[in-house]
Formats: C-alpha cells, sequence, structure tokens
C-alpha cells in the first residue's frame, strides 16, 4: 500500500509540506509556499502526488469575495490513516486509535496484571486488536511509557516503575502486532503532541513540565524535540529548591520532587494532620477549601514548582511552559505561590514566561504515543 507514513520515496520537500499542511493547515497554496519559502508552482508539484493518494484533499474555499482571487485551500484528510498510541503506567495500560490529525477515535483502559515482559507485549497486542477490528489497519504504534527510551531505538533502556532494563519493547510488539513500532518517553510523547497538535503549534520553542507521581520536562527547542539516545532528558525532578526541606526517595533534602510530587504532597499533609488515610485528591479538596495545613503544604508545592519552569526557562530560553501531568490540578490551589516563585527566580533580564496550564487525562498521555508514532512515520527518524 503506498503510504506517506512508509513511503521511501517521499521527498524532502513533501515531507516538508505534508507537515505543514497537517500542524497549520487548512492553507492556500500561496501561503503554503509563502511559509516554505517555496515557489506556489513547487507547491503544487510537490502536492500533486500527496492529492493522487489521498492524503491531501482540497478544501470548499471560504467567503471567496474577501480576498479576491478564489483558491481552494489545501488540507491533510485526517482520515486518510490511522494511528495507535499505548501509555504504560505502574499498574495500568491506556490505549488510543486516532486520525491523521491525533484526534481521538476510540480509548481503553486495562489493568497490568504483571510487570513480566511477555505479559505487558500480550496486553499490548490484546489493545491493538481491540482498537483495529476490522476497520482499517493503522499505519504505526508508538508506545510511551516513564523511563529513558528514546524514539530512534526498539529497547527501553530503563523504566524505574515497571522495573525493567534493556528491554527490547518495540521490536517485541512489532513481531506480536505486525506494525511499526516506536517506544518513547511518555513525557517527550506528550511533548510531541503538544508541538503538532497543541498548545506548542507556531512555537519554535517551548517547554512542557509534568508533574504527578514525579516531575518532567519536555522541550523542543528550535523545532525539534530535545531527545537524547538512551538518556533522560528534562530531568529537573531533583533540582534543588531548599536546604532544610523535606527528603525524597533518593535522600536529597528539599529537592523539587520531595516538595511537588503528588506522593510527597499527600505524605506531607497526611502526617501533618495525622490522616494516613487521605488520598491526593482528598488533600486537594482540603487545600482547595482553605483547611490551612493543607494548604501550607501546597503553597510549597507550588512555589517548587515555579521555580522549577523559571530554571527550564532560564536554561532553554523558552518563552512558553505548559503545565500538565496527573497532579497538575494543584495549580488551582497554589497558583499565587508559583506565579511568585516564577517572577522571583525568572532572570532580570527575560521577558515573562506565558505558562499554559493544560487539564491532565492520561489518554493525552497515549495520545503523545500516536503522536510520536506519526512523527517518527513522517519525519523518517
Ligand atoms: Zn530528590
Amino acid at each position: 500500500m503506498s503510504s506517506v507514513l512508509s513511503d521511501a520515496h517521499l521527498t524532502e520537500g513533501m515531507r516538508s509540506v505534508f507537515v505543514e499542511l497537517l500542524v497549520h493547515g487548512p492553507l492556500s497554496r500561496a501561503e503554503a509556499a509563502r511559509r516554505l519559502d517555496l515557489s506556489p508552482s513547487a507547491v503544487t508539484k510537490l502536492t500533486k502526488p500527496l492529492l493522487q493518494n489521498g492524503y491531501l484533499l482540497h478544501q470548499p474555499s471560504g467567503d471567496r469575495s474577501m480576498m479576491g482571487r478564489p483558491s481552494q485551500p489545501l488540507a491533510v484528510d485526517p482520515a486518510r490513516a490511522a494511528l495507535l498510541g499505548v501509555k504504560l503506567t505502574e499498574d495500568e495500560l491506556f490505549a488510543v486509535r486516532t486520525d491523521l490529525r491525533a484526534e481521538i477515535q476510540h480509548e481503553l483502559r486495562r489493568p497490568l496484571l504483571s510487570h513480566a515482559v511477555d505479559d505487558v507485549v500480550t496486553r499490548i497486542g490484546e489493545a491493538v486488536r481491540d482498537l483495529t477490528g476490522s476497520g482499517q489497519p493503522p499505519a504505526a504504534l508508538g508506545i510511551s511509557l516513564a523511563g529513558t527510551a528514546s524514539g530512534g531505538d526498539p529497547v527501553v533502556p530503563t523504566s524505574p516503575f515497571l522495573g525493567w532494563r534493556d528491554v527490547p519493547l518495540g521490536d517485541l510488539v512489532a513481531a506480536a502486532t505486525g506494525l511499526p513500532v516506536v517506544v518513547e518517553n511518555d513525557v517527550r510523547a506528550l511533548t510531541a503532541a503538544q508541538q503538532w497538535f497543541g498548545a506548542g503549534v507556531g512555537r519554535h520553542s517551548f517547554a512542557l513540565v509534568t508533574v504527578g507521581a514525579g516531575l518532567g520536562c519536555g522541550l523542543v527547542i528550535g523545532g525539534r524535540l530535545v531527545s537524547a539516545a538512551g538518556r533522560g532528558t528534562g530531568l529537573v525532578g531533583h533540582l534543588s529548591i531548599h536546604d532544610n526541606g523535606p527528603l525524597c526517595e533518593l535522600g536529597h533534602r528539599g529537592c523539587a520532587r520531595a516538595y511537588a510530587s503528588s506522593a510527597a504532597v499527600r505524605r506531607a499533609v497526611a502526617s501533618t494532620l495525622d490522616r494516613s488515610d487521605l488520598t491526593f485528591e482528598a488533600c486537594l479538596a482540603l487545600a482547595a477549601e482553605g483547611q490551612p495545613a493543607a494548604r501550607r503544604i501546597f503553597e510549597d508545592a507550588g512555589h517548587a514548582l515555579g521555580q522549577v519552569v523559571a530554571t527550564v526557562a532560564n536554561i532553554t530560553g523558552v518563552q512558553l511552559v505548559i503545565l500538565s501531568g496527573e497532579a497538575v490540578a494543584m495549580y488551582d490551589v497554589c497558583a499565587e505561590a508559583f506565579d511568585a516563585a516564577l517572577t522571583a527566580h525568572t532572570h532580570w533580564t527575560s521577558t515573562p514566561v506565558d505558562v499554559v496550564v493544560k487539564p491532565f487525562t492520561f489518554s493525552e498521555w497515549a495520545r503523545g504515543a500516536a503522536v510520536i508514532a506519526l512523527q517518527h512515520r513522517i519525519l523518517g527518524r
């Protein structure tokens, strides 16, 4: 089957115009040409095969009287191909099927019965079957998980939550499903979704900071997702915040994770109030109601998070930081402390950073995995 997602004959120019239309479309030929610094006739030539094989289509033009000369904008046909994305957590699997524009069509959630690699591969295979059904076979499958996985490599070097080392997950799942498989760190995958289909669209550089079981940071710098083979990137979780702060799991005193991870916040509220039964959500509800001790602990978390975001912006020069993650709802009760710390720690020569808070869902993690698969198939990396 001829496919823009797997076609070795796809030229660099065709790739560029396809990505431009996918991310920014619909666009007129003239607008696409301007954005890509090409002539309109070059765009016509590059898009012709993509129109012929159905990846692009002509959109009915809008109000013709507005711009004078009528032109039919070009757009990617989102229904032309499907992608699958799977996010693995310590105890669950979240999977989505998306169209070419990463709109979720179906999603499912399953428990992981064990961390044994064979079991997990079997569960992923079942999810793939259930999401594919008798429909169009997906073009690729992305898998995201916490750990040092990086897109170009089918091996997961380390995944602490799953207790894995050097697991050839990509090859095993490819053999089980017959699909091209890309395995990626979950925060980077979430960042990729924001880059092409979220708040990062149109931004040359931005950061995504996640708060949940840990703290993470994904970066797009100069239009490229920052990655490092076999290594983590954006490892902000153990940045030092305060010399006399609480201890993290690794024994650091006063690191960001010791203040702001959901487990650390829960522990601090539960022990202060002597209520070991409290969940993170219950702690958050107490803080939202104004319980003074809970409120103070969340404010400390917000302060740590603000300092982390300022540090990321100071180092990279990004002007947009997207906040997400399982515990991002904490922002609602600690925004003031967050903003104060962000302002206090942003370098005096920098302009203020825009912060966008993205409400969290697990299917968004899985969607990120689908986008990583899409990016790898299109960009061939
Ligand atoms: Zn630490």
